[in-house]
């Protein structure tokens, strides 16, 4: 199909995920192959994937590997289900899974999103509750401005305004707790934010805990949130708090795991043991989807019993455990293991906080944020005041479409343009990448456009 054709089709019959489709018709892009960490476009413009093509891949496009991992499962099988039947490659994954994650997880329930893996630690752990006998705790806690996925279970633990308030009627109430952000805390102190949360987190579970199910966090970082993350000891505390009231401790890596925070999986930079932990995005390092949540055998162990007791967990999808992405995930981790991927992506971090430096001293630049390949560069109308941009100019967008106009794509969340590269980006790739992001910030921020009327 020619370049027009498929042009005219996708402006006709595409709705688009998280897509105004207006902008879409304003600045189409189709993708068309992928090598490395390039894509390239139907009309054959190469872009840098300056976002990991939504955060997760890992290794590149395209990558052998995985390619042939996929290709030789595809000769054995493509499908079938986990319901009541397990398969080979997602039991190999599983033990895979167990060996990389905290010591105190041993379970693997497998899903296809990163909304799914949050959805069934909500429900396990509310039917984990109930299946105790403590049918009151079935309420959840969690921080302010956070992102678990757009499923009506995940939104009601999440609280991006934009996103989650025109479902509001849809979703059931959680506890929200101030984030501990030193950018948000009037003081502009990261300690008192931290010490204030943490009393507030006290304070309520010292309250509620009857009723409380889990307390569900992103991990070190709020990705959707804007790229913001938590100050030193602070996870712990919450793990201690979590400890303390009898509260399970539900942390969400789905952006941060595999890598992406230059740690296996982010809780370990706080030695953190949840109760209960969501894996996605890079698990496949960024082929397929699948998804998984994992836990404990205290956990597993409530479930478990004659069927008649009515303690199964009844979940699942047509194509949990998918053999083709259990396959890709399995090749993935094998290339973490054999290139140090993680070492390797902890010292090239060092290199990015380099360039975000220099992007730091930009005129229009208010902060720049990063753990690892994380990274959100704050855009603002005045430095010093931190006083953002009419929301309607979209500066942070348009600087995004100016990036892609010079060969690197991203997308941006508000004023925040996020830079989440592959793990497997070159020092000559990673510095292109900051120079485009810096010639489109200065060119954008100094000409707004008018807002249409
Ligand atoms: N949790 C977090 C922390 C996320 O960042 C995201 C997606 N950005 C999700 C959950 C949802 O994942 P998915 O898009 O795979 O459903």
């Amino acid at each position: 199909m020619d370049a027009t054709r498929l042009y005219e089709i996708s402006q006709k019959h595409m709705w688009l995920p998280f897509t105004q489709m207006k902008d879409y018709e304003e600045a189409p892009l189709i993708i068309e192959s992928g090598e490395g960490i390039v894509l390239r476009d139907i009309y054959g413009n190469e872009y840098l994937d300056g976002y990991s093509s939504l955060w997760l891949n890992v290794h590149g496009h395209r990558r052998p590997e995985i390619n042939q991992a996929i290709k030789e499962q595809l000769e054995k099988i493509a499908h079938s289900t986990l319901l009541g039947a397990a398969n080979v490659p997602s039991i190999q994954l599983a033990e895979k899974l167990i060996e990389i994650s905290p010591d105190n997880l041993t379970r693997v329930f497998y899903s296809d999103s990163g909304a799914e893996s949050v959805e069934i630690a909500i429900k396990m752990a509310y039917q984990y509750w109930q299946n105790k006998g403590k049918e009151k705790k079935t309420k959840f806690v969690t921080l302010a401005n956070g992102y678990h996925g757009d499923t009506v279970g995940a939104i009601s633990v999440g609280s991006i305004d934009i996103y989650h308030r025109v479902y509001s009627a849809l979703m059931f109430d959680s506890f929200a707790v101030p984030f501990p952000s030193a950018s948000w805390h009037p003081s502009g102190d990261g300690q008192t934010a931290k010490e204030e949360s943490l009393a507030a987190m006290q304070t309520l579970f010292k309250e509620s805990h009857n009723e409380i199910a889990g307390l569900v966090v992103e991990s070190m970082v709020q990705g959707a949130g804007g790229m913001h993350i938590m100050p030193p000891g602070y996870l712990k505390e919450l793990e201690r708090l979590c400890r303390a009231f009898n509260i399970l401790l539900i942390v969400d890596e789905v952006a941060t795991g595999f890598g992406r925070t230059g740690k296996m999986f982010a809780v370990e930079h706080e030695d953190v043991a949840p109760d209960i932990m969501t894996v996605a995005k890079g698990i496949t390092g960024g082929y397929l989807p699948i998804a998984a949540t994992l836990t404990t055998e205290e956990v597993y162990a409530a479930f478990y019993g004659d069927y008649a007791e009515m303690k199964t967990f009844f979940h699942g999808h047509s194509y949990t455990g998918n053999q083709l992405g259990c396959a890709a995930a399995l090749a993935n981790l094998d290339i973490f293991e054999k290139e140090e991927v993680v070492k390797q992506a902890a010292e090239k971090a060092e290199y990015i906080a380099k360039l975000l430096a220099e992007i730091a001293e930009l005129p229009h630049v208010g902060e720049v944020r990063q753990l690892g390949f994380m990274c959100g560069i704050e855009v603002v109308k005045d430095r010093t005041t931190k006083e953002p941009f009419p929301s309607e100019e979209r500066v942070a967008y348009r600087a995004t479409l100016r990036m892609r106009e010079l060969g690197m794509l991203t997308r941006p969340l508000g004023d925040v343009i996020v830079f989440m590269p592959p793990l497997v980006s070159s020092y000559e790739q990673l510095t292109r990448m900051a120079g485009i992001m810096k010639q489109a910030m200065l060119e954008i921020a100094d000409s707004p456009v008018v807002a249409e009327q």
